[in-house]
């Protein structure tokens, strides 16, 4: 009786809001959705990035306290490193990105880019080092130009369609109704999670960061097109930090360092060739998914 009764209570508020609000969706799709607000410090300087050294310290990390998600994360990405995370679904990958980015704070620990704990710099300056191509990328409802150069809008045409040309979208979009001006997004043109991802990478190639985050960029798009897009993100991460959260561990193997994650710990970490002779987490992950590549008729690399 109680379970039915709270969900038709909020639902009486949700009403309410809408008559109030005069049938503002946004305004009720924001309340339902409402993730904690985070706060810059008053005063809070702005992050003075130099090499983009990232490290956790002993990070813990809950979303509700009756469950931990991350347990004592401490690891260190040096500049211009490439480190890698894999692991099983649900075992806390994209939660690091998303602390890393700082749309949440740590329960315990510290998380310090070039030795500033990221508490400490405003919000804004942290987010502009860090190219970020998410697992689910949302887009705005406004052109597909003005979601491609979200983050540098002062971008010069032509660099938007050399990122466009790497990322593997520009004939797609030549090709919309309305080319570069037709409107995308929930009231707009849907587009697939293959386009959404590419339309992404765009945006984090032409933004050039310090810091590069890819969450399974690449987990959405056919195995030929994630292939040459593989390439195209080497090529970006080059002489940048970049934390690489994998499905496919084949977009890893070259990864200075992989972390391998479970149940919110890191059980194992090293080269791929370290890790396949210890025989452990990854060893499996990696036998497992040799042998489904081949029953799918790809050649082990
Ligand atoms: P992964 O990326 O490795 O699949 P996630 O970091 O997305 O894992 O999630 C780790 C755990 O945290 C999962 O059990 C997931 O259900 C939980 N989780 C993710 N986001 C939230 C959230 N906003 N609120 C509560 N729990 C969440
Ligand atoms: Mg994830």
């Amino acid at each position: 009786m109680l379970q039915l009764f709270i969900p038709l209570g909020f639902l009486g508020i949700v009403y309410r809001q809408i008559k109030y609000a005069l049938a503002d969706m946004d305004l009720v799709f924001k309340l339902l959705e409402r993730e904690p607000e985070i706060e810059d410090e008053p005063d809070a300087p702005a992050l003075k990035l130099s090499r983009g050294a990232v490290r956790f310290e002993h990070v813990d990390f809950h979303y509700t306290p009756d469950r931990a998600i991350l347990r004592d994360v401490d690891f260190r990405v040096e500049p211009g490193e490439k480190v890698a995370v894999v692991g099983h679904s649900g075992a806390g990958k994209s939660t690091l990105a998303r602390l890393l980015f700082r749309s949440y704070d740590v329960s315990g620990g510290r998380i310090l880019i070039d030795d500033q704990d990221i508490r400490a710099v405003t919000q804004e300056s942290l987010r502009a080092g860090i190219g970020i191509v998410p697992q689910d990328t949302v887009l705005f409802n406004d052109s597909i130009r003005y979601n491609l150069a979200y983050g540098r809008p002062e971008a010069r045409f032509e660099e938007l369609e050399q990122a466009a040309d790497l990322a593997h979208i520009r004939k797609f979009i030549e090709g919309l109704p309305e080319g570069w001006d037709t409107i995308v997004g929930e009231r707009g043109l849907k587009l697939s999670g293959g386009e959404k991802q590419r339309v992404a990478i765009a945006r984090a190639i032409l933004k050039r960061p310090r810091m590069m985050v890819f969450d399974e960029a690449t987990s959405s798009l056919d195995s030929q097109t994630e292939q040459a897009i593989q390439q195209t993100l080497a090529e970006v991460a080059e002489h940048h930090t970049t934390l690489a959260i994998a499905h496919r561990l084949s977009t890893i193997v070259d990864a200075d360092r992989i972390l391998v994650m479970d149940a919110g710990r890191i059980v194992e970490h090293g080269s791929h060739s370290k890790l396949l002779a210890d025989a452990g987490v990854y060893a499996a992950m990696w036998e497992l998914q040799q042998r489904e590549r081949e029953e799918a008729g790809v050649e082990r690399p």
